[in-house]
């Protein structure tokens, strides 16, 4: 695996395997990796002949309040983890480089709505900051095919409609969310939590599932079914930022001809924002 950290070195790599008809997968991450990060590695192999593999703590896509400094960042052991799987190429580009007129003059790639709602709503220009470092990755490592978290459910689609409305030339995909044993989505994140909040970490996916076994059994009563499970997550000790039904390809309220939808959860614990969701079909 080589690791580079400039974008000249990588377009003549990238120049390359073009030349020698190579297919070209890329996962973009913030590092600090885990299975999850590991399992989109796994996906991209099987698709591609060389994977790309970004470590990038995207200051853009921060709020002023959020966890920027503090993001945990662990490149040796990326590192040895990543060359483990086989990956070609680790890019670790320098902010210095990825910004270089600063984050107030950065020309911005905005996709509205699906930015605006939900997370979009509790983290204001956080999914700008994700399209635009998106995009620019794309447009250094300019990948066949780029592969994304379901766990971040929300954002994959906004890469999908960024994608799809720009007309760039790469294939998309979303892989299913890993979990914990006892249910919790790894992230990075996760180890925010002291002991206590790890142990309540859980009950997040335990009430999503009932959630949508609810939904599955025929209950329709949205709202109320949206106000019990913050209920029950504010008394197993989280801050519920919101917990919301949707439609799963569009993130709207569902109507009545939607029949694929999803649940999406974000919630603190202390100081920690954990987020997941669980997709219900209605077809049954
Ligand atoms: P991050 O480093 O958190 O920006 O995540 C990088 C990529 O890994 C994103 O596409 C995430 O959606 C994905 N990812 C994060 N956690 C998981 C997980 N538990 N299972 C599958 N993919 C994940």
């Amino acid at each position: 695996m080589q690791t580079i950290s400039d974008i000249l070195p990588l377009r003549e790599i990238r120049r390359q395997w073009q030349l020698d008809g190579k297919v070209i997968a890329f996962v973009p991450t913030m590092g600090n990796l885990h299975q999850g990060h590991l399992h989109l590695v796994e996906q991209a192999k099987k698709v591609a002949d060389v994977v790309v593999v970004s470590i990038f703590v995207n200051p853009m896509q921060f709020g002023a309040s959020e966890d920027l400094d503090a993001y945990p960042r662990t490149l040796e052991a990326d590192s040895a983890a990543l060359s483990a799987l086989g990956v070609d190429v680790l890019f670790t580009p320098k902010v210095s480089d990825v910004y270089p007129r600063g984050l107030e003059q950065q020309t911005f790639v905005e996709v509205p709505g699906i930015s605006y709602m939900i997370c979009g709503a509790s983290r204001p220009g956080h999914f700008r900051g994700v399209a635009t470092i998106v995009s620019k990755l794309f447009n250094m490592v300019q990948p066949n095919h780029a592969f994304f978290g379901e766990k971040d459910f929300q954002q994959l689609q906004v890469i999908k409609a960024m994608v799809n409305d720009l007309s760039m030339n790469l294939e998309v995909h979303g892989v299913p969310t890993i979990r914990d044993a006892d249910g919790l989505a790894m992230s990075s994140r996760n180890g925010y939590l002291n002991a206590k909040e790890r142990k309540i970490a859980p009950v997040l996916y335990q009430v999503m599932c009932e959630l949508a076994d609810s939904i599955e059994l025929g209950r329709r009563d949205f709202s109320k079914l949206i106000s019990q499970a913050t209920e029950q997550l504010n008394q197993a000790g989280f801050n519920t930022d919101y917990v919301d039904i949707r439609a799963a390809s569009s993130l709207l309220p569902p109507g009545h001809e939607d029949t694929e939808l999803v649940i999406l959860i974000a919630a603190f614990l202390g100081k920690t924002r954990l987020i997941d969701n669980h997709s219900v079909s209605l077809n049954y």
